[in-house]
This record gives C-alpha cells, structure tokens and sequence, in this order.
C-alpha cells in the first residue's frame, strides 16, 4: 500500500478488526498504551476503542510534546520577556499552555510582549537575519522527530554569525520517558505499547529493544493511520500470547531498526543530554533531555540569560499529569467541559493538537 486512503480502508478495517475479535482470549485483559498523541488522535478520530473487543482497551501516554512540558519553564519565558527586550519565537500550540498562576504566553503577548507565532526554525532564524538590533530567543520543543531541524538552525546561526539568535532548548528523549512509564505502572497496569512512529525513524526501532526485554513488554512501532493501530493491536496480541516481548516494526515504510544515522550525527553534535530534567507528569527524569552542546554555547538561551529553575504548581484538579502517566483518561476529570475546554484550556492536554483531552473533546464526547 503506497498511498494514504489505503490506509484508511474501511473493508480491510473490518478485516483487522474480525482477526482482532477471533484472537483475543475472553478470561483476559489486554491493556494497550498508545505512547503518542498522534495514535490517541486516530483512536478517537476514527473510533476505533469501539471497534475493539471489551476486555482491550486503549491507554493513553504521555507522548505529547506540549502536554509534558513543565508549567515552570513556560514561567521561564515570561520572566525573560519581562526582564529583556526579546523577540520570543514560538509554536502556536504553546501559547495557550498554562504557566504559573493560569498565566500563559497568549495573555503575556497581548499586554506587549513581542512574540511571534512560528511554523519553523527558519522563520526564527529569518526574523533573527531582520531584526539585528534585537536578540531573537526560538523556544524549541518536541521530541527526537523535531529536535534535527533545531539542530540545523543552530548550525546555520553559527555559520552565519548570527549573535543575536538563541534556544531556549526543551526537547526531550523518547526511552527515558518510555522507561520512566513502566517504572510508574509496574508491575502490569500496560500489557503492551503502541510504540513512537515520527520518533523512531530518527532513533530506530531498536532503541527500544532493552526495554521490552526488562520490562517484559512487547512494542510494535506503530504508524498513524487507523489500519496502522489496529494492525499494530493484532500484533502485539499475538506476541503476548506467544508470551514474546520484542520491538516489532509495523510502519517499515518509514522506520528501520537503525534510524535516520545522519540525523543521530546531526543530534550528537548539537546538543548534549541533561543530567536531570521535570517532565509534567512523570517528575524529574535523568538523561531524559537536551541541552544545546557547549560548542553551540553562545547560542543557548540558558547561558545568555539567567534563567533559573522554576517550580510552577499545575491547575487544581487538572488530572493532565495522571492521564500523562497512563493512569487516568479525560474523562476521569472533574473540570472537563465545565472550567476546561477548548475555549479555556486549564491544562496542557487540552490545549496542545496531540493532547489527550483535546482529542476526547473533538472526536469522543458525544460517543461516550
Ligand atoms: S480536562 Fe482540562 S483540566 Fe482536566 S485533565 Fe484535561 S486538560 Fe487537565
């Protein structure tokens, strides 16, 4: 299948999901976590948690870039518009994320910061070339799928002497994160995972291969299209009845066990790995995040400015870090479609286009 309305076909759904239905064992539970937001999209999206025998359910990860940013880092920007004359470069998905306080880059923007909505690390770097009187700060975000083009941004910044360009770097690292889960959830609450798809054509399929084998868990690399998801299902039901627990690859047609090595160069020269960095929900992970590598220094935001750690509480009653963890659905949450909503986003996986809640709210809602 080349082309993505294969993809989509309804008849071989149904095929899958016959096959899906003829394999599970009715004594027990298969607890599948889709790591990515993208999957929980296309779960939703296409409803395919209804197309699934009762005893196997979708659990939610924390595979959303904006959901796992700390509050407290947002509060970094804010105090930096504050404290300096800046051009903030940013997505517009993190605009409307909530920092300390309920304030967010959205209310900071309309009392006159100046910040600007990007689609790429080249308009950052095009409004640096612009505005050479002014320092331009890119808050780059994402996970190992973003991080090469933040890469190439700070290696063209460097080339070209461009001194008043800077990263604020928050990407973080997919098997920490994935490692940090099954620590949380041991001893079985997952039975198997939906693995990263986008993530893993930088890293490889085998980046995950110790981790199904210490925690006993199979992962299929998954792509995003519904046949994707419930090909991937099929596959890790007959592994956990073969009682394997390996790395499969459904989406061949983008990742290899080995990954994208030019863009692992690219990674390594560019940036280094923190000690130590929070993600929102799962705490402080070590290794689990990158910082711009000291040859790049003069152009990492976090030695430019003095930019301290910052401790922000979340929203009371904002299940976001529970439902990042795996443990807790949108639905389990008090405040949805009352005080949280996509008009007013409380918390991150409402706001965010992967988040979990947002895409409860936009597909699922009047399923349930
Ligand atoms: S509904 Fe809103 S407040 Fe509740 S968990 Fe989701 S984002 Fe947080």
């Amino acid at each position: 299948m080349k082309y993505l309305s294969e993809f989509r076909r309804h008849d071989l759904a149904q095929q899958l999901t016959a096959a899906i239905a003829a394999a599970v064992r009715p004594e027990r539970q298969y607890r599948l976590m889709e790591f990515c937001g993208g999957h929980t999209h296309a779960i939703y999206r296409y409803g395919l948690q209804h197309l699934m025998p009762a005893n196997v359910e979708f659990v939610h990860g924390p595979g959303c870039p904006v959901c796992v940013l700390p509050a407290g880092r947002i509060d970094n920007i804010i105090q930096l518009l504050a404290q300096h004359d800046v051009i903030l470069c940013t997505y517009a998905d993190l605009m409307r994320v909530p920092a300390g306080g309920r304030n967010t880059l959205l209310k900071v923007k309309a009392a006159g910061a100046d910040i600007r909505m990007v689609y790429s690390t080249q308009d950052a770097l095009k409004i640096a070339r612009d505005n050479p009187g002014r320092q331009v700060v890119f808050f780059a975000i994402g996970f190992e799928t973003t991080a090469p083009a933040t890469a190439v941004a700070l290696q063209q910044a460097q080339a070209a002497g461009l001194a008043n360009f800077s990263v604020f770097c928050n990407h973080v690292l997919t098997p920490v994160a994935m490692q940090a889960i099954l620590d949380t959830l041991q001893p079985a609450v997952i039975d198997g995972i939906l693995g990263p798809s986008h993530v893993s054509s930088v890293i490889g399929s085998a980046a995950y291969s110790g981790l199904a084998q210490q925690y006993a868990k199979p992962i299929v690399i998954a792509g995003f299209e519904p046949l994707d998801v419930l090909q991937s299902v099929l596959m890790l039901i007959k592994q956990l009845h073969q009682g394997r627990a390996e790395v499969e690859n459904e989406y061949t047609r983008a990742v290899t066990p080995a990954g994208n090595s030019k863009a692992q160069a690219l990674l390594s020269r560019t940036f280094r790995v923190r000690p130590h960095f929070e993600w929102r929900g799962l705490g402080l992970l070590a290794d689990s995040a990158l910082a711009v590598h000291e040859d790049y220094a003069e152009f990492d935001a976090e030695q430019r400015f003095a930019m301290p750690a910052i401790q922000a509480a979340d929203v009371k009653g904002c299940e976001c870090p529970a439902i990042l963890r795996g443990q807790k659905k949108p639905q389990d949450c008090k405040l949805l479609g009352k005080a949280c909503n996509p008009e007013n986003p409380l918390g991150a996986c409402m706001v965010s286009a992967e988040g979990a809640c947002a895409a409860y709210w936009a597909y699922a809602r009047q399923a349930a």
